[in-house]
């Protein structure tokens, strides 16, 4: 049998497993931070309305620019951004593709601080960029004078952070972002993923792309939008850097149906973000149960949670949860396991589950 051993992979690539959670047919999934409210069906009938006048035009290529996606995308951020502050692909993963692909790449270095997203190092790798790990603390946090030492000690072309952070869910300060965008000499990407289902009163980075154009936020329809099968992602920043991107896009990547669902959810923002504080009760109730159970657990920002497990027994725990019907995350820290929150019955399922555990 051929295994990739025999094929002349790229050496960067050897020993490398690909992403991925396993996506398994149980009862309660709450692994991969979806949003587990199915699309409103409003949202739905407009989706079919525009994608039954899309698809007589599929002979023709999709609108190259996306220039209506982009225009609903900057309303919706809002900022005094414009389609041109705005780019759009196939969710966020392929944004910050292209942005390794435009600003990193072979001979150049890209600089994250772990835990973090996991894609980052990866995608870092499959575009031939250095990675630097600039390690998170103890606890997990991030702290402008860390950040700013490594950026110092290893003058990155790009460095990646993540607000609210995955797999921690805790949202950066805005000054440890500040910091570092005063630092870098390359780029800052801000990967805000989960910035919808923010506690009150966390700030985000979009208030300071006008003052640092080497700034970029990265953001998706995949989590508050519950349009994780659409694969929508964007990012916003000064309008050169979207520029700068078109060198490496692949023409009409994005296409014409995947344009026309997202504009249709983006016409029902108000029904798509109504499951956002659903899902932010369930994440508060996980968060104060876990807690009163004496379990420790990281603040959240997001739409998941952070904790560590009964015993530190994490592999146990994660098997003992499966084999009651709940799926959560085991995303390799020792001792800790990621859970989505889900619906009230959902977040049932798992609280009883591990109830059970302790
Ligand atoms: N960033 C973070 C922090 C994520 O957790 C995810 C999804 N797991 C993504 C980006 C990618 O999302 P998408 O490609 O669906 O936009």
């Amino acid at each position: 049998m051929t295994t990739l051993d025999d094929l002349p992979l790229r050496d960067e690539l050897r020993g490398m497993t690909p992403y991925g959670a396993p996506q398994l047919d149980v009862a309660v999934r709450l692994n991969t931070n979806e949003n587990s409210y199915p699309v409103p069906d409003a949202a739905v009938a407009e989706m079919e309305k525009s994608l039954s006048a899309v698809l007589r035009d599929l002979n023709r290529y999709p609108d190259r620019d996306a220039v209506a996606l982009r225009t609903d995308l900057a309303t919706y951020l809002g900022h005094g951004l414009t389609w041109k502050d705005v780019w759009a692909a196939n969710g966020s993963n392929e944004i910050q593709q292209q942005l390794l692909q435009t600003f990193a790449g072979p001979g150049r270095t890209a600089l994250g601080f772990t835990p973090s997203y996991s894609m980052h190092p990866l995608l870092a790798a499959g575009t031939g960029t250095a990675w630097v790990d600039g390690r998170r603390g103890e606890d997990f946090e991030l702290t402008a004078e860390h950040a700013v030492a490594k950026v110092r000690e290893h003058r990155p072309d790009l460095v990646f952070l993540c607000s609210p952070n995955n797999p921690t869910g805790t949202a950066l300060p805005l000054d440890v972002v500040e910091a570092v965008a005063e630092a870098a000499e390359g780029m800052v990407i801000v990967d805000e993923a989960y910035a919808e289902f923010a506690r009150k009163g966390t700030v985000f980075a979009l208030s300071l792309l006008q003052r640092y154009p080497r700034l970029v936020v990265t953001r998706t329809m995949s989590k508050a939008f519950a349009l994780a099968g659409g694969r929508v992602g964007y990012l916003a920043a000064n309008a050169a850097v979207v520029d700068a991107v078109q060198l490496v896009r692949l023409p009409y990547h994005l296409s014409a149906m995947t344009q026309a669902v997202a504009r249709a959810a983006l016409a029902h923002t108000d029904a798509l973000l109504s499951t956002v504080d659903a899902v932010k009760e369930q994440r508060d109730r996980i968060v104060a149960t876990l807690r009163g159970w004496g379990l420790p657990v990281a603040d959240s920002d997001a739409n998941f949670v952070l904790f560590g497990a009964p015993r530190g027994d994490s592999k146990g725990v994660w098997q003992a949860l499966l084999d009651r019907g709940v799926l959560i995350r085991d995303v390799g820290l020792a001792g800790w396991l990621r859970v989505t929150a889900g619906t009230p019955e959902e977040t049932s399922a798992f609280l009883n589950a591990l109830e059970e555990l302790l």
